[in-house]
């Protein structure tokens, strides 16, 4: 329990785990981590480089290769990852606080975070337990057994972004552990501390030494080292298109497996008939305010294109900026908060840059594109950004191409629906998209034809841990959750048996 007594904010925390230790990083390098609502430090971590990525990444090859955990009976690597989901219950209030203000988002939204993360680790548990062992391929001949077996790829990195630390962790842990592999993640280095935590669970339940390793650090020499590595069989990256690129040009030098979830620009299609009573364009407003604007639209799913039908346009949108202009903001963990300030400055000014294109290309704005005054938020010092809809936008501005990963949302019109899927699809990202309609046929049509990832009908945002996440296009390779998330963590291997082996004599001499 060490290491949850050094999660207590203000002293050096231990995030580096390597072959069982919790140590310093090798050049004794620490990094400051902020609190995004006061832009104060609350925490010390270790700061590693390529030199602890080439330990950890060696200390889980030697795990793998004693196999050890690779050949742990399924029912036990599955009762692990079930002691992992009730430790995460336990410390559920701590760690969705330290979540909170880690990633600057509101306290409750860090403790839906670590339910899902929970969720995550008992849906791997029930699929491999639930699991035949392989396939008997019929190979035509009583005298060959042929079976098809799944096995772990082996040593497994993973690099990690700052919006869902722990969430983005989970859902390459839980099916990497269940599977039977070993890995080393590198969480972001702004928002490292609740992945540190749970790696101090993983060996509070059980994990063997040099299983489960971390290290903390920059993308460009830990993860750039972790992508390159030639003891690394796979690499699993969350985060941004330019950072996503160069981990698979990197990982391609060595042939190792490549998962990648990427950013999305979403769309939320929004047809007049889901207007059409006074409770459903409550709702349908409602939604596209959450697609947009939870976690100060820090999300890769956000729903930051809203794609409305002509006719309903003044209505929703008035609706939409009197709504957004409410918004409590804050510091998450205040009773009464809304939305947090974005996770750095860089970030926000990030963001600013977004705003300030898109009103010199011609967009309007309606509500929000500045920071609070400071007497209007608390604390004053954080990088806060007001909600902001920027009206009659379309397909040639950069804010309404690229991903802005902050509280903003464009609006763009339809007439017919051939101009709206046209719409939603014009992207170069695929990950999410919404479709809003009272025609039961069309939501099926609109649905059936967006090339996204996930597709929600009449809703936004939800996922299940059953079901696949990840984008078309350049919002990825692979998929998250679901038997694929478990696939990606596997070789698949054809064991092919001759019961009765006889000469070929394909050779005659
Ligand atoms: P980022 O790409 O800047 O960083 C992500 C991670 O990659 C960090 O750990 C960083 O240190 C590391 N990194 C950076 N450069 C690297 C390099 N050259 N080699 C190896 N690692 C490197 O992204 P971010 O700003 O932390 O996160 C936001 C992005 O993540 C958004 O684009 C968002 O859409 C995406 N995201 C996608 C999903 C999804 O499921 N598709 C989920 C969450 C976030």
């Amino acid at each position: 329990m060490a290491g949850q007594q050094a999660r207590q904010a203000g002293q050096t925390q231990r995030t580096i785990h390597v072959g069982g230790e919790w140590r310093e990083a090798d050049s004794r390098a620490t990094r400051e981590i902020l609190d995004p609502a006061d832009a104060k430090p609350f925490a010390v971590v270790a700061e590693g480089d390529e030199r602890d990525a080439d330990a950890a990444v060696a200390a889980a090859r030697r795990a793998f290769d004693s196999g050890e955990w690779p050949h742990t009976p399924v029912a036990e690597r599955a009762a692990l990852l079930r002691r992992v989901a009730d430790l995460l219950v336990r410390d559920r209030e701590s760690l969705g606080l330290l979540e909170s203000r880690d990633a600057g988002k509101t306290l409750e939204e860090g403790r839906v975070d670590i339910d899902c993360v929970a969720d995550a680790f008992r849906y791997f548990a029930d699929l491999v337990v639930g699991e035949g062992g392989g396939r008997v391929v019929d190979a035509g001949s009583p005298d060959i057994h042929s079976v098809v077996v799944h096995e772990p790829v082996g040593v497994c990195a993973m690099i990690t972004p700052w919006n869902y630390p722990l969430l983005q962790a989970s859902w390459k842990i839980a099916p990497a552990l269940a599977a039977g592999n070993t890995f080393v993640i590198k969480p972001s280095e702004i928002t490292p501390l609740t992945t540190a935590a749970l790696v101090d669970l993983l060996v509070e339940a059980g994990a063997p030494a040099g299983v489960a390793n971390i290290v903390t650090g920059p993308g460009h020499t830990v993860g750039a080292r972790l992508a390159e590595h030639p003891d690394v069989d796979l690499i699993s990256f969350t985060g941004g298109l330019a950072s996503g690129t160069k981990v698979a040009q990197a990982a391609a030098v060595s042939v190792k497996k490549v998962a990648l979830e990427l950013g999305g620009k979403n769309p939320n299609v929004v047809f007049a008939d889901a207007c059409a009573t006074d409770e459903d364009f409550d709702t349908a407003v409602d939604q596209a305010l959450n697609a947009a604007f939870i976690h100060s639209g820090q999300v890769c799913s956000a729903g930051g294109r809203l794609i409305v039908e002509e006719s309903v346009r003044e209505r929703f949108v008035a609706e939409l900026v009197r709504r957004a202009g409410r918004i409590r903001l804050g510091r998450g963990t205040e009773d009464g908060v809304e939305c947090g300030p974005l996770v750095s400055e860089q970030q926000r000014d990030k963001v600013e840059g977004y705003v300030a294109s898109a009103l010199s290309e011609g967009a309007v704005l309606r509500t929000g594109g500045r920071r609070p005054e400071p007497s209007d938020v608390r604390p004053a010092a954080g990088y806060f950004f007001e909600p902001t809809v920027l009206d009659q936008c379309h397909r040639g501005m950069k804010v309404v191409r690229e991903e802005v990963f902050g509280p903003v949302l464009t609006v763009e019109t339809f007439r017919t629906e051939d101009e709206a899927v046209a719409l939603a699809n014009d992207t170069e990202y695929g990950l999410a998209g919404a479709v809003w309609t009272s025609d039961a046929g069309r939501a099926r049509r609109v649905a059936g034809r967006l090339r996204h990832g996930t597709v929600w009908i009449n809703d936004f945002h939800p996922y299940l841990p059953q079901a696949e996440w990840g984008g078309f296009g350049k919002s990825g390779v692979g998929r998250e959750l679901g038997p694929a998330g478990l696939a990606e963590y596997r070789e698949t291997k054809h064991v092919y048996q001759n019961l009765a082996p006889k000469p070929v004599r394909w050779f005659a001499g």
